[in-house]
């Protein structure tokens, strides 16, 4: 099996008496990871090692805090992980950039000068792990120089033209252009492989468009989003053939492509409720009344979108509603491609 060569930077990595130094064995332990761990103070060795034109590492985890502990020769190191992860983005650009951090509430933030930000006590669990190294996975193929989109993403024949639509500009021709790709650092310090992998975790995979999630999966086949109501429906081979197995996927909750799955949901019903194939799915597919899907705001069935509640910042919580009980949000804005992020009307 291929082992990720892994640099973790961090002020605490021989400091045996550290959860740090703990979280760093057990990675150490794990067969999937070859992890280098330095002090930032020992960092600049590695800074000094002559250029090859190829990247050593396939990723790289910075702490943010970096000088509390000094390192073996004594030495503080008097910066932070935002300077370091400037760093490493300047000597390897095509390697990805993870901060960690005690004081994340969440398991992963996704950011824009990190590539993405773990909490401590997500990376100690094996979940945490499996992203990590799933992440390691994505990356690398994203490095390969002979992808083509269609492979990237696993793209169905159905959502070809919605995806093409969705997709900036920049990367149209991603697929075609090694050269574009190889020569980038004259145009632009970040690589297009990590501005792809910046759109795809940060747009396409976190906005309703050419992907949906399963709050829009159950709003589509009219039912309510629990295990009882949408088990049997996610296990058919024809909702199973939609599900997103592109590059990232396995790092998200899954997703389904939007069209093919409109389509075969549509295919079920008359032809009179093609267009709405949520009022007649729930009595095709014999399901009981308690799992009919009902709008947040008015209490009636039938609803045909998801919507937040605008006090649910940063808006997680999707809720089924009639597009008639909810307006676009004014604090989010409309990306080409994609579907406008929709508030509730009080309730
Ligand atoms: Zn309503």
């Amino acid at each position: 099996m291929c082992r990720y060569k892994i640099l973790f930077i961090d002020d605490e990595a021989n400091d045996h008496s550290s959860s740090r130094k703990q979280l760093i064995d057990t990675l150490v332990k794990d067969t999937r990871f070859d992890i280098e761990a330095v002090h930032p103070i020992d960092f600049q060795e590695i800074l000094d090692r002559p250029d090859t034109g190829t990247t050593p590492y396939n990723l790289i985890i910075v702490d943010y805090k970096l000088g509390s502990k000094q390192s073996d020769s004594g030495s503080h190191y008097h910066s932070n992980g935002y300077a370091v992860t400037s760093l490493c983005k300047e000597k390897y650009p095509e390697t990805p950039v993870y901060l960690i951090s005690q004081i994340l509430n969440k398991d992963v933030t996704l950011g824009e000068h990190y590539d993405k930000m773990l909490s401590h006590t997500f990376l100690t669990k094996s979940e945490g792990r499996d992203l990590l190294f799933s992440d390691c996975i994505h990356y690398a193929t994203l490095n390969e120089k002979d992808f083509t989109l269609k492979e990237l993403f696993r793209l169905p024949k159905d959502d070809i033209d919605v995806f093409y639509q969705a997709l900036p500009i920049e990367f149209k021709n991603i697929d075609t252009s090694k050269q574009t790709r190889e020569t980038h650092e004259v145009l632009d310090k970040e690589p297009p492989t990590i501005r792809l992998a910046k759109w795809v975790n940060q747009v396409f995979l976190s906005r309703s468009g050419p992907l949906i999630d399963e709050d829009e999966l159950a709003v589509l086949f009219g039912l309510k989003k629990s295990d009882k109501c949408l088990s049997t429906l996610k296990e058919r081979n024809e909702i199973k053939e939609c599900l997103y197995t592109g590059i990232f996927s396995n790092s998200n909750h899954p997703k389904w492509w939007a069209q093919s799955i409109f389509n075969f949901a549509s295919s079920l019903v008359d032809t009179e409720n093609q267009i709405m194939p949520w009022k007649q799915l729930p009595t095709i597919l014999g399901m009981p009344d308690d799992c009919l899907s009902t709008c947040v705001v008015c209490g009636e069935k039938n609803p045909e979108c998801i919507a937040y509640d605008s006090d649910d910042l940063p808006l997680e919580q999707g809720k089924p509603a009639h597009w008639k009980c909810t307006s676009p949000s004014e604090n989010h804005e409309d990306i080409p491609g994609f579907n406008p992020t929709l508030i509730l009307h009080d309730l």
